[in-house]
């Protein structure tokens, strides 16, 4: 126990919820649930720091000291990230088989939610930083600076969560999100590893596109969004994303099904092609001359290979 802890827990601290503090002559607030970069001694100088040099944390709570000097009075208990590295170096050699599986999985931009806290001081606070949990939800936000799947339990030494990444039941290979495309299938709600499905129609995305107009998609709709909303569910790999085009998709799929929704974003059905490109793009916060880059998500992706969803009776094309 540090003196800090005896500090948090000896009763003459205040909660004070959320504060600004001075950092580097500008002002910081530091709010309980957003996560934060933290200097430690082993940092590198700091013109030579990545973000990958610092510890990450979420704020759990903020305290004020009465008696500690007002540099090192705010009190902040923080909920740690742990790295892939962080794990290897702790476990030296004990890795199990299904951790080293997780750990194999994880992309160069992901952390491990963890159950260790520690009380330090505001004057440790570097800057915010974005961590968001990647999950399977169709409103899943983008990743810009890290994102978390699985939680590190310091004390029992093993990974939880869910490491079943594909809806293959015979597969029991992890996602590894910067290695491995994977595609959704909203027949069956579950994602799949493009390895583990069959090419076995030869159609092409633009064919499936027409089929899929013909079939479902009747009424004077823009282009642009029946391509958004008719295109496969993809995140991960080379070609998209890691948290995939599914927010996207699921937006542009609701317009299709709603005409109010459509008429409160659009104000009526007749705009054109670019200007439905450039509204979605807006409904997402995404720059045009993005369009393209690994990084950020696109409104449409074209030239995909077309599968066949494995667990779905009706051979539903993914
Ligand atoms: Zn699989
Ligand atoms: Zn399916």
């Amino acid at each position: 126990m540090t003196d800090l802890d005896e500090c948090w827990k000896d009763g003459t601290s205040a909660d004070v919820g959320d504060i600004e503090i001075s950092n580097n002559g500008q002002v910081l607030s530091l709010l309980v649930g957003n996560c934060y970069l933290f200097v430690h001694k082993d940092i590198e100088d700091k013109a030579s720091r990545t973000l990958d040099d610092y510890w990450k944390g979420k704020i759990e709570n903020i305290k004020i000291h009465p008696t500690l000097p007002s540099s090192k009075n705010i009190l902040l208990k923080v909920r740690w990230f742990w790295s892939k590295q962080d794990v290897q170096t702790q476990m030296k050699r004990k890795l199990s088989h299904d951790l080293s599986l997780i750990l194999n999985s994880m992309a160069k931009q992901e952390l491990l939610a963890s159950d260790t806290l520690s009380i330090v001081c505001s004057s440790s606070v570097e800057d915010e930083v974005d961590i968001i949990m990647l999950g399977n939800e169709n409103n899943q936000e983008p990743v810009f600076e890290y994102f978390f799947r699985f939680l590190w339990k310091e004390r029992d030494a093993a990974v939880h969560g869910d490491p079943q990444g594909c809806g293959l039941a015979k597969c029991k290979r992890p996602w590894a999100p910067d290695k491995e495309e994977q595609r959704y299938c909203f027949s069956c709600k579950l994602w799949y590893h493009v390895d583990c499905l069959v090419s076995a129609t030869r159609i092409t995305q633009e064919q499936l596109f027409e089929a899929r107009v013909i079939n479902g998609c009747n009424g004077p709709f823009p282009t642009v969004l029946l391509q958004a909303a008719l295109q496969p569910v993809a995140r991960g790999g080379q070609r998209h994303f890691i948290a995939g085009n599914i927010r996207i998709i699921s937006f542009a799929r609701l317009l299709l099904e709603d005409e109010n929704m459509r008429m409160k974003l659009a104000g009526n059905d007749q705009l054109d092609g670019p200007s439905w490109t450039r509204l979605l793009e807006a409904e997402f916060g995404i720059e045009s001359e993005e369009q393209g880059d690994e990084w950020k998500e696109a409104i449409f992706t074209g030239n995909q290979s077309i599968y066949k969803c494995p667990n779905c009776p009706m051979s539903v094309e993914i």
